[in-house]
């Protein structure tokens, strides 16, 4: 099992084989999900005390498993937040994945952590962050904004030297926020105050100022931060950061900026105004698997204060202690000081290596091209005579609506779409109705993608199949006009 044979050497050609194959189809097939019993089923038996052998279990998963997955860059799935690596990234996950460095301390894998660092320090300087900022990539954007709340706490319970150690922290947010914000406070044991987003989605000055003014002294004083989310992931809006900004400085309360989906516009001339205020940040968080063009799963999270995080999160046991120094101001950058985690891989990697290769600029332009497409999708919905735009895209997620649709018959052509290996685009809710939404990070999009999706939606999905005559026509008659077989 450890070595090398001949049998494993086929097994490794077929392995690279098979990836490489998988990077260059262009689209890959759509695909879509079975139940549990289809698969077991499909797959038979795969874990037998003998084992199946590798050639037997990789076939297993190119014929059965991979297709019962929807394929995340298939230029049409646009539900969610899709992902786009570049092939370089992808490429370089496979270099990763064969050497299988420790990426938790600087000890075992200074090399790795030296070049996740390095792209961390673009991310931050991106956003304005000071040359001290600094951080860690953690699975996404979830454990991302938890680690970011947890130093937050840590800070808002040593400043208050005792005082607070048993008191239940209140996060302020707006309720455009990703619902990991509440799953991190309720993980923390902490409460959530929303402020209502103003009827484009966003955070906004004047609602924020009101519910700070509604909050009585006892809940202001549980206060330890405010998470502004630069995209929010259900219609790709930015909060007004520079505001928060301002209350989060007059009150002494840490700001995290959310921006696991919407970071990446920081890199796009056309919307970086939209982001003001970024650089005031105490945490920032983006997801390279989601805008920045790397697989999953990766989500960059950066400090202003990285001693803050540090001290929030390190994790001491005798056989660490080896880890670092006896002055804590001489350890070295030990990645798992900076989140709720302790082993890791280096899951920064795959960004490092394609931004090496190809350069900032390239990511900035392709980005500003994910946005033309976004905006030219807008047109084509808001040309289109059976559907109706709802917001002007600020970002690069568009919502709209097919007027007269029920809610059964988004779903009904939404499963039609998937089913026929065209488009994934599911159905959410804004303002309490159900819409559709499509959010593009991928430069493969196209506006003629898009006008097809426009196109299907015609049709009513739940009506019942027209008669015979008026099914498609598939094949062109015979040109003798001879009868059909
Ligand atoms: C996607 C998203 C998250 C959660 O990120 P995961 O990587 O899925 O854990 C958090 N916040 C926002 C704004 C998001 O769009």
């Amino acid at each position: 099992m450890h070595r090398h044979d001949p049998e494993l050497e086929a097994l490794t050609q077929a392995i690279v084989r098979y990836s490489v194959d998988r990077m260059r189809l262009d689209p890959p097939p759509l695909d879509a999900p079975r139940t549990p019993g289809e698969l077991r089923a499909m797959a038979g038996r795969t874990i037998t005390s003998g084992g199946i052998g590798g050639l037997e279990a990789l076939r297993v998963f190119a014929d059965v498993l991979a297709p019962a997955c929807i394929s995340v860059d298939h230029p049409s799935f646009l539900s969610f937040v899709p992902g786009a690596p570049t092939e370089a990234s992808m490429l370089f996950d496979l270099v990763l994945g064969a050497s299988n460095i420790y990426a938790g301390s600087w000890l075992e894998g200074a090399g790795a952590v030296f070049a996740e660092n390095e792209a961390l320090r673009w991310i931050a300087s991106t956003a304005g962050l000071p040359p001290e900022a600094g951080g860690v990539f953690v699975s996404g954007g979830t454990a991302g904004n938890l680690s970011a709340l947890i130093a937050a706490r840590w800070l808002w319970r040593h400043r208050a030297d005792g005082v607070h150690d048993r008191t239940r922290g209140l996060v302020l947010t707006s309720s455009g926020a990703h619902s990991s914000v509440a799953q991190a406070a309720r993980a923390m044991d902490a409460d959530v105050f929303a402020v209502p987003a103003d009827d484009r989605g966003k955070l906004c000055g004047p609602a924020l100022r009101d519910a700070l003014d509604d909050l009585d002294r006892g809940d202001r004083e549980r206060l330890f931060a405010c998470v502004v989310t630069a995209g929010t992931t259900n219609v790709g809006v930015v909060d007004d950061i520079a505001v928060t900004a301002d209350v989060c400085e007059e009150l002494g309360v840490w700001m995290h900026v959310d921006g696991a989906y919407g970071g990446a516009g920081l890199l796009a001339p056309s919307v970086r105004h939209l982001y003001a205020g970024v650089e005031r940040a105490d945490s920032f968080i983006v997801d390279p698997h989601k805008w920045l063009f790397a697989p999953f799963d990766s989500c960059a999270l950066v400090y202003r204060d990285p001693t803050v995080a540090r001290a929030a999160h390190t994790q001491h046991a005798e056989y660490l202690d080896v880890l670092r120094g006896a002055d804590p101001l001489d350890t070295p950058w030990n990645p798992s000081d900076y989140a709720h985690h302790l082993s890791r891989r280096a899951r920064g990697l795959p960004l490092w290596f394609s931004l090496a290769a190809h350069g900032t600029e390239a990511y900035a332009e392709a980005v500003e091209t994910t946005l033309r497409t976004a905006r030219a999708a807008a047109e084509v919905i808001d040309d289109a005579p059976h559907t109706e735009l709802l917001l002007d895209p600020e970002l690069s997620v568009v919502v709209f609506r097919r007027p007269g649709w029920t809610p059964a018959q988004y779903q009904a052509w939404s499963d039609r779409e998937l089913a026929a290996g065209r488009a994934f685009v599911t159905p959410t809710s804004w303002a309490g109705e159900t819409v559709l939404r499509i959010c593009i990070v991928n430069p493969l999009t196209t506006v003629d993608d898009i006008r097809a999706i426009v196109e299907s939606l015609v049709d009513d999905p739940c009506a019942p199949a027209g008669p015979a005559d008026d099914a498609p026509q598939f094949f062109d008659a015979p040109d003798d006009g001879g009868t059909r077989g």
